[in-house]
């Protein structure tokens, strides 16, 4: 028997690192398949490149921090369960730049890439401004007359209002292109105010960003009818 070991050493070992291997790649991919829910949401983050939307009273500037709240609900859905895609991932618009109207181009790339993921949902994430810099709180926006995104949006909206202090409000219907270019069921959320001082410090504050976030993987949960893993 020693002998047969001695002689086969080299061959045992190589059996022994095999089932090793496949022990770990057969729990990496279980582990992969029970973390993805099956739910694709695409995000959204508004803006881009040479349009840059609203700028904040303190300098804040919407497409970047509508990036900054898109990764970070990414990365929450992403452990919740859920595939997640974006339109965009860096600063950049998705205008072509030979376009003579890039607004145009920008949005029918992000139309193109709704198309192309097919998702359960679409968010859209932007922030707000308005001439009185009084107005504050986050609200969200469904496509007039379509069931399921007014169901998702009043749901995220009664968890903004209970976990960010907005105003109690539903979600209200929003004439956006994002909303209206597909039938693909589509919220859009003003995250807050970046025209007054006080919302303006908060959204750009890191606790408040995890509140915000945390508020609408929580309110998908509701509406997917999913827990998180
Ligand atoms: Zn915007």
């Amino acid at each position: 028997m020693y002998k047969f070991f001695k002689k086969n050493l080299g061959f045992l070992v190589v059996i022994l690192i095999f089932l090793l291997l496949s022990t770990i790649i057969f729990q990496a991919v279980l582990t992969a398949s029970k973390a993805y829910n099956g739910i694709t949401i695409l995000l959204d983050a508004g803006h881009g490149g040479r349009d840059g939307g609203s700028v904040g009273v303190n300098g804040t500037v919407e497409k970047e921090i509508n990036l900054t709240y898109t990764l970070k609900l990414k990365e929450k859905l992403i452990n919740s369960g859920y595939r997640v895609e974006l339109t965009r991932k860096n600063d950049d618009g998705l205008y072509s730049n030979l376009a003579k109207n890039k607004k145009l181009s920008d949005m029918q790339a992000r139309f193109n890439i709704i198309k192309k993921t097919n998702p359960s949902l679409v968010i859209s994430i932007h922030m707000n401004s308005f001439p009185d810099h009084s107005v504050s709180g986050a609200n969200t926006y469904y496509r007039a007359s379509d069931e399921a995104s007014q169901k998702v949006a009043n749901l995220i909206q009664a968890s903004l209002n209970t976990y960010c202090g907005a105003p109690n409000t539903l979600a209200k219907p929003g004439d956006y292109y994002i909303l209206n270019c597909s039938y693909y069921t589509a919220v859009l959320i003003e995250c807050g105010f970046i025209s007054n001082p006080t919302e303006e410090l908060k959204l750009n504050d890191e606790a408040y960003l995890n509140s915000l976030t945390d508020a609408i993987c929580s309110a998908l949960m509701l509406y997917f009818g999913v827990q998180s893993i």
